[in-house]
């Protein structure tokens, strides 16, 4: 786990667009931010600076101790969970999971704990040895968030994880996430449009309007009618 902390963070795209502006926020060890805001606020743009995805323009970003604007993604101690699934078609679940770690020669035992007590996390040990494409949606966003998980990372990044989903699979994957998060307390920051899912998941709401942040606080706070 580690605080992650934005201070004074912009983006200027090739060509001049101001994506985000200004922004500053300190991240606590274990906190889960939702960030919100209107289509083209820089929700996903600041989310992908964070990655190490879009080049940081101005301002630093800092993981735990260090600051990360110069570190490849991969060295960020960082897990991303997207909305379309990127599973490997021809593997099978447990290759899916053990694929990465694999690459970055993490020993086999660890890699089967680390397989392990992820299934059992997500409930998909029934599933390891299937391929992707033998599995439900609910099931395949599991394992994604399983790809996550394995890497044993600082704090998970989530850009709009469920919006591929239908309405049902959508309520129930989000109370899985709920109840991920009470479990493993990682440090996430969360991009999602769903207001439902911004007042369910948050400790802190983060709002965004013209890449600047607009409102910052409690579910509460932000949604009390005045
Ligand atoms: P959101 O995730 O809130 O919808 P984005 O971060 O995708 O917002 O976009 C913020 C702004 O940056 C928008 O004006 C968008 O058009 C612009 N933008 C996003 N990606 C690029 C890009 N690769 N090149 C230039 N402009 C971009
Ligand atoms: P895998 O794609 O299975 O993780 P690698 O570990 O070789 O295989 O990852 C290739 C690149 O993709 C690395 O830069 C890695 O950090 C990045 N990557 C893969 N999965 C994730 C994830 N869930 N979150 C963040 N980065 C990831």
């Amino acid at each position: 786990m580690a605080s992650i902390i934005l201070d004074k963070v912009g983006k200027i795209y090739a060509g001049g667009t101001r994506a985000v502006g200004d922004v500053s926020i300190d991240i606590r060890d274990g906190e889960f931010i939702v960030l919100v805001g209107p289509s083209g606020c820089g929700k996903s743009t600041l989310l992908r600076m964070v990655a190490g995805l879009e080049s940081i323009s101005e301002g630093t970003v800092r993981i735990g101790d260090r600051v990360v604007n110069d570190i490849e993604p991969a060295d960020r101690d960082i897990a991303m969970v997207f909305q379309n699934y990127a599973l490997y078609p021809h593997m099978s679940v447990r290759q899916n999971l053990a694929y990465g770690l694999k690459n970055r020669g993490t020993p086999r035992a660890d890699i089967d704990r680390r397989v392990a007590d992820a299934a059992a996390i997500l409930q998909i040990g029934p599933y390891l040895d299937r391929k992707p494409r033998a599995l439900s949606g609910g099931q395949r966003q599991r394992v994604a968030m399983g790809r996550a998980i394995v890497r044993e990372p600082a704090a998970f990044l989530f850009d709009e994880p469920l919006s591929n989903l239908d309405a049902k699979l959508r309520v129930t994957m989000r109370l899985e996430i709920k109840d991920l998060q009470r479990r493993l307390r990682t440090t996430s920051i969360y991009v999602t449009h769903d207001q439902l899912e911004a007042m369910t998941l948050a400790d802190r709401l983060v709002v965004l309007n013209g890449g600047r942040i607009e409102q910052i606080g409690t579910p509460l706070d932000v949604y009390r009618r005045p």
